[in-house]
């Protein structure tokens, strides 16, 4: 099996098929140690999928729970109890938590190629192997775990669905004296310059390092989101919270990436693609670190159960265990590009303990269609609603 993607990903796929006996081969253009532009992020659930992949999670920062701020209301909820996740997520920065990932895969077995771009080998409609430097490898079956977008993408004809939402985001590390904060925090009230209320959010994710992550991320649904300067909205963002966590200056350039939240295609003969590539962020949260290591998993145990189904079989049940819950999230998305949604939308998100407690939920990814209780009903309800909704949303994006 040839994965190509060294990120939470394709690392996933390759510790999971390596542990299974598998020979793999995993090839990155980056070299060994490289970074990737991200809050950090990890909750309950993603925790729980690196418990499932027995990484050690010491190095990480644990995180009882998340403050959502909204305006001047601040709400602080610990992660709920429940049996299907821990009740702690963490923040691991992605230089760490990357390496410890890939360094699990090559204990496992599999063989990682650093500065090594590449591009799948295409026969007739299969993919083959790869093809790397003008060198040849062949393998049964290809994992594409490459990230947003790009070559490989375009060649397989993986690209994003273009009037599907999108969203992009910047971050940057500062010290602070809270660093070892135990919330992630999230400030779900954010303008751009225009004043114009941005569909996303400003966060502060804490690393217990001596540094914290901080960031912002908006939609595409937004009014007028190609004018949307990141930059600005990091700054401003910055001066919101720069005095309760006495932030330092920023240790690097703020920098921005995309986060793709849908795909033409995410299986192909002799392929299938894992993670951003194939758009599994939830645009409720730009959450994805959980979605790929899930999707690398399944990818792998099912190439181990039989390499002749497995692209079938992984389209069907990564459809079966995401598409819905992502689909409300992206009709969500539409909703909430409406400001004047938003702005009702988020006085209510916060203003009472009870509907709090369904955001909290929703941001820390512990509601699916499959959650008893208020949380889950909420969302069934809530996806009828937009089902109906979507056709109008889409067509009067952001345009009030
Ligand atoms: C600013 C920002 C903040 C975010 N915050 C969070 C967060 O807090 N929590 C969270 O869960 N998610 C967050 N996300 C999303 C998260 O970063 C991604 O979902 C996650 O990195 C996806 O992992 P991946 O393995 O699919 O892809 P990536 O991590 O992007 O890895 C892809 C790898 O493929 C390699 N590659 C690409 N093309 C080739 C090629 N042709 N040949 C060889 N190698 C190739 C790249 O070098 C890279 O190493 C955030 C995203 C952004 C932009």
């Amino acid at each position: 099996m040839i994965v190509i993607g060294a990120g939470p990903a394709g690392a996933a796929a390759a510790i999971q098929a390596a542990r299974a006996g598998v020979k793999v081969v995993v090839f990155d253009k980056a070299s060994y140690g490289r970074d990737k532009i991200c809050g950090d992020g990890l909750t309950p659930r993603a925790v729980g999928a690196l418990n499932e992949l027995k990484i050690d999670l010491e190095d990480a920062h644990h995180i009882d729970g998340l403050r959502m701020i909204a305006g001047k209301k601040v709400r602080e909820l610990p992660w709920p109890e429940t049996s299907r996740f821990p009740s702690h997520g963490a923040v691991w920065p992605r230089r760490r938590l990357d390496a410890a990932l890939i360094d699990a895969a090559q204990e496992a077995g599999a063989e990682i190629r650093w500065n090594s771009e590449a591009l799948p080998l295409l026969e007739d409609d299969r993919v083959v192997g790869v093809t790397v430097d003008d060198q040849r490898v062949l393998a049964e079956l290809v994992v594409v775990a490459t990230g947003a977008p790009g070559q490989v993408a375009r060649m397989l004809g993986a690209n994003r669905v273009a009037d599907e939402p999108f969203g992009i985001a910047i971050r940057s590390y500062a010290e602070s004296p809270r660093h070892a904060d135990r919330h992630l925090e999230a400030c779900l009230t954010l303008k751009d310059q225009q004043d114009t209320w941005v569909p996303g959010y400003g966060w502060i994710f804490p690393a217990g390092d001596g540094t914290v992550n901080i960031g912002v991320g908006a939609l595409s649904t937004m009014k007028d989101f190609k004018k949307l300067n990141l930059n600005k909205l990091i700054e401003s963002y910055r001066a919101l919270v720069q005095d309760d966590w006495e932030l330092g200056p920023n240790l690097e350039r703020p920098r921005a990436w995309r986060l793709p939240m849908s795909t033409q295609k995410r299986v192909g003969p002799g392929w299938v693609a894992i993670g951003d590539a194939a758009g599994l962020v939830n645009p409720m949260n730009g959450e994805g670190i959980d979605y790929g290591l899930e999707s690398g998993m399944l990818a792998s145990d099912l190439y181990v159960e039989n390499p002749a189904t497995v692209s079938d079989r992984y389209d069907q049940l990564v459809g079966e265990r995401f598409d819905s819950f992502l689909r409300t999230g992206r009709r969500f998305s539409f909703l909430i590009g409406h400001p004047w949604i938003l702005r009702s939308g988020l006085r209510l998100s916060v203003g009472t303990q009870s509907i709090a407690n369904i955001t909290l939920s929703v941001m820390g990814n512990l509601v699916d269609s499959e959650t008893p209780g208020a949380s889950g009903t909420v969302l069934k309800v809530a996806d009828k609603a937009l089902q109906i909704a979507d056709p109008v949303l889409r067509k009067s994006r952001a345009a009030a």
